[in-house]
């Protein structure tokens, strides 16, 4: 057996995985990434980042990273295939920046590369245990004694059953399919480049959907469809070529030539959330701890944004500056944010019509949705820049919300975040109050009666009163 000793041990190198690495490894802490796959994939089930995603890499200095690997920029996102403008948030970042999942992990490998820490693949996390130094985390050759253990590894999550950590939600009575599928031609009525959510996926009234989305390579198409009311008796079994394209004939035509299948899968669309986020060393993070039918493109997304709000917090504990209680705020966050997100998604699902009154009901909804008002709100829903996090009556009314990233004189203000450390803006010549707190001064802020600002490293406004004693020992 070989031994190992860290401060944080993370399992599964996932987007939510890798992304907590790359804030551990940023703020200075030691890191041992465990992945159980020799190798990735290269198989992408997520296609996008949602604005708040694009922002929150931004922050970080990654964005441009995913940009070079992004195939097309989609300004709208959809909310039960109903597509949501995003045009009316105030934000640099008003797109679906299309990218297959398996490019955003290869972006944040790479940084992570660069900070010098390397995902151990082929080691799957079997078991651990806790007591109150730290956690001993076993793979099949190795142990590692750590502080911490992060379970990043998905809805099947070894951590979480390990954790007997209850995984209840919504069952679901159907199945959805996706397959990469190249055809001879653009198919009748598919877009040739991804530009819109408009007839991306058309539904037929019964619980039935089938959607085309156009990929990086001429011709090539994500596939999916599904019924939202029937599941075969074993989700996991394969999807034959025979299924896929008698689909393709039933819904695009004889005409309709494939030349390739990629790969396909099936998923349920049961959704689980952890009864909790933290059980004494162990978190939970990304699908390891929600998981939900892919509805609006977010579940990547919650992930990373997990990973995020959970890698400041677990550094500054490790580092002794985070205040009592800090850490569990973690949980107290983004339980509710995963919350929202699977009520968001069961409605979703209840648009997908599967009687006639569901048929009228999505009818009239789709009306609704024009109006201003409706799309503001539910493309924030999806698009992730609706969070915000609790304040106090007497607090104005800025603090938890997302600092817009405004111009500054030297660029934006997301550039002073790369560093992952809180920044205080003032309006006044200011003393550094803390060695972890950048200060940086500027001419006017975001809010016309606010003249201080302490930002958290994930962007969030903790004050508008410039206070650091709560936020750092
Ligand atoms: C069909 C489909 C389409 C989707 N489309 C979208 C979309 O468009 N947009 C979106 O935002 N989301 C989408 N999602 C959801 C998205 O794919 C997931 O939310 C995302 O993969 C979660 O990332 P994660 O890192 O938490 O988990 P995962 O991606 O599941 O990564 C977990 C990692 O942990 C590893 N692992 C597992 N067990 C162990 C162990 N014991 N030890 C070590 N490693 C382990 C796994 O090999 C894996 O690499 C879709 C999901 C599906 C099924």
């Amino acid at each position: 057996m070989n031994e190992l000793t860290t401060e944080v041990v993370i399992a599964g190198a996932g987007p939510t995985g890798l992304m907590l690495a790359n804030e551990l490894a940023l703020a200075g802490v030691d890191v041992v990434v465990l992945e159980r796959l020799p190798e990735r994939t290269g198989l992408s089930k997520a296609l996008n980042l949602q604005p708040r995603t694009a922002e929150v890499l931004d922050l970080r200095g990654l964005l441009g990273r995913a940009e070079e690997r992004s195939f097309a920029t989609v300004p709208e996102g959809h909310f039960a295939m109903i597509p949501v403008s995003y045009a009316s948030w105030n934000t640099r970042h008003p797109y679906q920046l299309a990218i297959p999942q398996v490019q955003v992990e290869a972006a944040l490998e790479e940084r992570l590369a660069e900070q010098d820490v390397e995902v151990l693949r082929g080691q799957a996390l079997t078991a651990f245990t806790q007591d109150a130094d730290g956690v001993t985390v076993t793979t099949s050759d190795t142990r590692i004694r750590a502080s911490y253990l992060a379970g990043c590894d998905g809805g099947r999550s070894t951590v979480r059953k390990a954790l007997g950590l209850p995984f209840e939600g919504i069952d679901g009575r159907g199945h959805g399919v996706v397959a990469d599928v190249r055809f001879a031609a653009t198919p009748p009525g598919a877009q040739s480049e991804w530009r819109s959510m408009r007839n991306i996926v058309t539904t037929d009234g019964i619980g039935k959907y089938t959607g085309l989305i156009p990929l990086s390579e001429p011709n090539l198409y994500r596939l999916a469809y599904g019924d939202r009311l029937n599941r075969p008796a074993n989700l996991r079994a394969e999807v034959t070529d025979e299924e896929v394209r008698d689909v393709i004939t039933k819904t695009y035509g004889e005409e309709t030539k494939v030349e390739e299948i990629r790969w396909a899968s099936r998923f349920g669309d049961d959704s689980r959330l952890a009864a909790s986020y933290r059980a004494g060393r162990v978190f939970l993070a990304g699908d390891a701890a929600h998981t939900h039918f892919p509805a609006g493109g977010q579940g990547l997304n919650l992930g990373i944004q997990d990973a995020m709000n959970l890698g400041w917090k677990l550094a500054a504990q490790i580092k002794g500056r985070a205040p009592q209680g800090q850490l569990d705020t973690y949980e107290q966050e983004r339980r509710p944010v995963a919350e929202a997100v699977i009520q968001n998604v069961a409605a979703q699902s209840a648009l997908i019509p599967a009687t006639p009154e569901l048929l009228a009901l999505r009818t009239i909804f789709r009306a609704l949705s024009e109006l201003p008002e409706a799309q503001h709100h539910l493309s924030g829903l999806v698009s992730g820049l609706s969070i915000t996090y609790p304040r106090k009556d007497k607090d104005h009314p800025a603090t938890g919300t997302r600092l817009p990233d405004f111009k500054t004189k030297e660029g934006h203000a997301s550039t002073w975040f790369h560093k992952g450390k809180f920044v205080l803006l003032t309006t006044q010549p200011t003393e550094k109050p803390h060695p972890e707190v950048e200060v940086a001064q500027v001419d006017e802020l975001p809010w016309h009666d606010v003249t201080r600002a302490l930002i958290r490293p994930d962007g969030y406004v903790a004050n508008t009163t410039g206070e650091t004693k709560s936020w750092l020992a």
